[in-house]
């Protein structure tokens, strides 16, 4: 039987819905919109899109959205006094810094300057610490993995126990943070990599198999055990002659033809965890406001 297919940009629209009521609460209540702040140094043709999006789905949730365009030659100094005036904005809940930044700026520099209460990308330390901790209720998480566990939620639900999870990535921003909050589920977690010996042996274990690893389609059905639940993270473009000349297309790192044959549910791609992001960083914003007010944070799901 062909596996279900993941309706990530449904689940998104699910979670934006959520994110424009609770934070129109959020602004009856305070006094003002919760607010977010996008920074943009250079002029990479995708940064740009990505950060026009953000800005977008931020107006259309009812939030205070400023974007920051600097020139690709800004200084080290210039971008770190920009995010010190956003720390101190009393009005900025969230400040989210584009990467990558251009040469000659020290990104760990600048993503330690970024208060941990306004880190909606969840990238800075306090944040990866409190998760790493089990101190999710308290952490910003990074978007892209938060997306994919709801996905995962929206097929086994809320708890994981006596599931084996299998991640396919060990980066700081998918692969580690998808398997703590695996973890955090009671999945039992394998975190495999590039050095892993038999990755398909391991894959074949996988309850929940999460492919992050930017490779294109180099999870293949053989490697998906007959029920699995399998979220594709990876977003790779590749050349598609049958389009036309020069012609491209996106695909994951899994092949999902093949692999839907053996899965349960599959995310596509596009289409899958992609959607999740952008409404994860609308979510973190707002998670990032009430926990600045005082406020418990509200949950958003599937
Ligand atoms: P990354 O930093 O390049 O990490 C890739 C990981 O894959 C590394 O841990 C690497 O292992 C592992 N790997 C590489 N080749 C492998 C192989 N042959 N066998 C097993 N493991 C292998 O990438 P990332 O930032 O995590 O992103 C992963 C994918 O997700 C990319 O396609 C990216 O475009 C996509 N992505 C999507 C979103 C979204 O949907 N919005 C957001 C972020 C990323 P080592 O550690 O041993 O090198």
């Amino acid at each position: 039987m062909a596996a279900t297919r993941i309706d990530g940009k449904a689940v998104a629209a699910r979670i934006l819905d959520q994110v424009k009521t609770s934070a129109a609460a959020f602004r009856a209540a305070q006094g003002r919109p919760p607010g977010l702040a996008v920074v943009l140094v250079g002029e990479d043709p995708a940064s740009q899109v990505y950060v026009r999006n953000k800005g977008r789905e931020a107006d259309a949730a009812g939030f205070r959205s400023e974007q920051h365009s600097l020139p690709v030659t800004t200084s080290e100094a210039t971008l770190l006094s920009l995010v010190a005036k956003l720390n101190a904005d009393p009005g900025i809940d969230g400040i989210l810094v584009q990467l990558p930044l251009p040469k000659g700026i020290d990104t760990e520099t600048v993503l330690l300057a970024i208060d941990p209460a306004k880190d909606v990308d969840g990238f800075h330390p306090v944040n990866v610490g409190l998760l790493g901790t089990g101190a999710a209720d308290r952490a910003l998480v990074p978007c892209t993995p938060a997306g994919a566990v709801i996905l995962v939620e929206s097929v086994l639900g809320p708890s994981l126990a006596g599931k084996h999870a299998v991640v396919v990535g060990r980066s700081n921003i998918v692969g580690k943070p998808v398997a703590q909050l695996l973890l955090q589920r009671d999945a039992t977690v394998t975190i495999a990599h590039s050095r892993t010996a038999d990755l398909p042996a391991i894959c074949r274990m996988a309850d929940i198999l999460v492919a992050a690893v930017g490779r294109p389609e180099m999870i293949r059905g053989d490697w998906v055990k007959p029920g699995a639940v399998v979220i594709d993270v990876g977003i790779n473009r590749i050349a598609a002659p049958e389009k036309g000349e020069g012609k491209t297309r996106l695909v994951g790192d899994v092949a999902t033809e093949e692999a839907a044959v053996h899965a349960a549910a599959i995310t596509p791609v596009p289409g899958g965890v992609g959607p999740m992001t952008i409404a994860l960083l609308m979510a973190n914003t707002l998670a990032a406001a009430h926990l600045r007010a005082g406020l418990p944070r509200p949950a958003f799901g599937a």
